[in-house]
């Protein structure tokens, strides 16, 4: 079974999608997937060695060799051309070191794959890569797992694309549908973000000019929201 996180990210990938999971781990979003019959094919990626053998394990226990291939690779660097990949999922990383994978690995994007992406923080880098590099955001999604607040977002290059700050930040559709998990959410960070400028005046901490602006700019957009 899956973890309602993955489970969610799983209902993003169209039916008889070639996926492509970088950062694929013990592989279980993927045997899953084929296992139901939902995607036609797929590749794990894996740059760390335990990892890329739990995912050569599960996929081996589970007789689905002939539909994934496990590959030792860093970044989209384990997609080859002939494998006709139509979507990639990254889950479970940073939304930094998402950004970055992509940016340095433009070149193995054919610009046809949707991508589905489950960030752990940095959504907003991410984003903004995403707009810089002509992708629309189709879905997004908040969700709510073991007291962590995790998003989704479903891109795919559209030519361009442009999105405000605010936008960037929250997430454009997250923004104009409101859902309760994305508004729990948002309290929940309001409230640690209070708590935090409160901390910096009171400590009369030498906090760079910058950082104090930033997070005075991030309260008032999230108490605008609320
Ligand atoms: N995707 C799984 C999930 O969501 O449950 C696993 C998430 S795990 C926290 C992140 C995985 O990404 C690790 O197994 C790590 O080795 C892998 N990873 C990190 N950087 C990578 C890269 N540049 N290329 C491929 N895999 C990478």
């Amino acid at each position: 079974r899956l973890s309602v996180r993955l489970e969610r990210v799983a209902a993003h990938v169209p039916a008889g999608a070639r996926l492509a999971d970088i950062g694929s781990d013990h592989g279980y979003l993927l045997v899953a997937l084929l296992t139901r019959g939902v995607i036609a094919a797929a590749v794990a990626g894996e740059v760390a060695l335990t990892p890329f053998h739990a995912a050569q394990r599960s996929v081996r226990e589970n007789g689905l060799s002939q539909r994934i291939s496990v590959r030792l690779a860093d970044g989209l660097a384990a997609i080859e051309s002939a494998d006709g990949i139509t979507a990639i999922s990254f889950c479970g990383m940073g939304g930094e070191t998402i950004r970055d994978i992509l940016d340095r690995d433009k070149a193995h994007l054919s610009g046809g794959e949707r991508l589905i992406l489950q960030p752990n923080g940095g959504e907003q880098p991410l984003r903004q890569w995403l707009m810089e590099n002509g992708y629309r955001i189709l879905d997004e999604e908040v969700l709510r797992e073991n007291r962590f607040d995790y998003e989704i977002i479903v891109a795919e290059r559209s030519g361009p694309v442009s999105y405000s700050a605010e936008q960037l930040y929250f997430g454009p559709l997250q923004l104009q549908e409101r859902s309760a998990a994305f508004i729990a959410k948002w309290q929940r960070l309001l409230r640690l973000k209070r708590q935090t400028l409160s901390n910096f005046t009171r400590a009369r901490q030498a906090v760079p000019e910058e950082k104090l602006q930033a997070l005075t700019q991030q309260v008032r957009w999230i108490s605008e929201l609320l």
